[in-house]
């Protein structure tokens, strides 16, 4: 009888399977809200790409038992099951280097195969009841549709910059659509925005509308997002209030972030990291509070051979110690030889040049004072959570929005260089700005105003963990 019993139960489970987008950026927001939901008594069913699992695989600790990412989750009694499924290219395929033609894959091919695998799944136990997938991607309510799933989307960057994106109609109407050229009006009539020049645009705003990730864009947020049941997102209530206020007024949007906070991630060992970590740990013990700079662009975004160059020589000039991330293939090309003759020699025990490493780690460290930062939106969300102010250098897509919120509005950041080419002498300069005297004083200060309104969030009566709830509510409500 009981056994029947614990069956019924076990029916009655919601089963949500989950889809991010293949990136370093959105697959670590979904693997912490896995772990959350099924640590409420969701079953999960987690599909990545066999690609990114097979560099998780390659990049996890050495003598880790793991054979897929939730193996120590489930270990603590979580339903979280894995499944792998191809993204319609070789292994061998550079999806960085090829970023347009493997974004048309996602579009067109992807689709398929997901698809295939979802058609297998439905018969399984607990019945799988919801879908929650990427916000970029162009199919789930085809495929909410076809099997029948409640539709959530998440979306992994900030409320602006998606809003942004949902109102292209009104760009479009105010010729700011696709806008490469160099307009200074102001941009002032998207709801929730009060205002925003149009060179603070993601990029992809800015670029001809030929650009396949603009397409993508316009399918997937624009249209197929309108589709969704619910949509969540990975940024906070009290820090973007009236742009989150308007988009309530359109669609159920509830904002959680940040969620790398969600999980109790230090509790539950989850790999992530699409590379191996360097351990900075050591190096930064010898170092006094405050005193080192974090580098780093991100997983995704190439740069100039110019740029690294003059920020190298920033650094030199600066005298500041620093610990540089300097990804392989961040050039887009052969990046060997790229640093000015004598730099490492010169630098000695005062930087250090990693390839990857675990981030958190490192600008929790109390050794750590500033970041000069690409402005990704994780890597944001992370900093202000360790109080760490930074220097932007956005280089593409929502990092040049980002970069607004940080320095314009918030005033927890600096921009790098005023104006482009970037120079040595005002990379030193500002360097010096976001790490000793008044102005580190003041980015300071209102970095400890920024995480109080975060801390709050989060806390049991906060805005994250009320949305949270609410999310959970109307989610059963639309399952049954
Ligand atoms: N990250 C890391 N090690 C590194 C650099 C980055 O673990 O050496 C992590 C970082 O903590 C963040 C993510 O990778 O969670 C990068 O996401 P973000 O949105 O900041 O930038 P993207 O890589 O998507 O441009």
């Amino acid at each position: 009888h009981r056994g029947s019993e614990m069956e019924a139960e076990n029916q009655d489970k919601p089963h949500a399977i989950m889809v991010p987008c293949p990136l370093q950026g959105h697959i670590i927001p979904f693997v912490h809200l896995a772990i959350k939901l099924a640590s409420i008594g969701f079953t999960i069913t987690f599909i990545n790409t066999q690609k990114l699992h097979q560099l998780i695989t390659k990049s996890s600790p050495p003598n880790t038992t793991q054979s897929d990412i939730f193996t120590e989750a489930r270990k603590s009694g979580l339903d979280i099951r894995y499944t792998t499924i191809s993204d319609g290219f070789p292994l061998s395929f550079d999806r960085f280097i090829n970023s347009d033609q493997f974004m048309e894959g996602l579009m067109l091919v992807f689709p398929a195969h997901v698809d295939d695998l979802v058609g297998k799944l439905v018969h399984q136990t607990p019945q799988i009841t919801c879908l929650i997938a990427d916000t970029f991607f162009t199919w789930p309510s085809m495929i909410s549709n076809k099997y029948n799933l409640v539709n959530v989307s998440f979306w992994t960057e900030p409320a602006l910059v998606f809003t942004l994106y949902y109102h292209l109609d009104l760009l479009k109407i105010n010729g700011h659509y696709a806008c490469h050229d160099n307009r200074e009006d102001v941009i002032d009539y998207i709801p929730g925005v009060e205002s925003i020049q149009p060179k603070d645009l993601p990029s992809y705003l800015q670029a001809p509308d030929t650009c396949v990730a603009l397409r993508m864009i316009h399918k997937a947020i624009f249209e197929g997002v309108k589709e969704a049941d619910l949509v969540i997102c990975n940024t906070v209530q009290e820090l973007e209030p009236r742009t989150i206020s308007a988009l309530q007024e359109k669609q159920p949007f509830y904002p959680l972030g940040p969620i790398f906070l969600l999980s109790g991630f230090t509790k539950t060992a989850v790999f992530t990291s699409l590379w191996s970590q360097s351990d900075c740990t050591q190096w930064l013990q010898a170092k006094p509070p405050g005193s080192v700079l974090y580098v780093s662009f991100g997983s995704l975004a190439f740069m100039s051979r110019e740029d690294v160059v003059e920020i190298a020589h920033g650094l030199l000039l600066s005298k500041v110690s620093f610990i540089w991330v300097f990804r392989p293939g961040i050039l887009g090309c052969d990046d060997s030889e790229i640093l000015p003759v004598g730099f490492e020699d010169e630098i000695k025990d005062r930087g250090l040049i990693v390839p990857w490493c675990c981030q958190i780690s490192v600008i929790s460290h109390p050794t750590v004072g500033g970041f000069l930062t690409h402005c990704g939106w994780n890597s944001i969300l992370e900093t202000i959570w360790f109080n760490v102010p930074m220097l932007c250098y956005p280089l593409f897509t929502d990092q040049i929005t980002n970069r607004k919120l940080v320095v314009d509005d918030w005033k927890i950041g600096i921009n790098l260089c005023d104006r482009k080419p970037i120079r040595r002498d005002e990379i030193a300069e500002k360097i010096k700005c976001l790490m000793i005297g008044k102005s580190a004083n003041d980015l300071r200060k209102n970095m400890e105003k920024i995480k109080g309104k975060v801390e709050d969030a989060v806390s049991s009566v906060g805005s994250s963990e009320k949305n949270f709830k609410q999310f959970i509510v109307d989610l059963k409500v639309k399952i049954s």
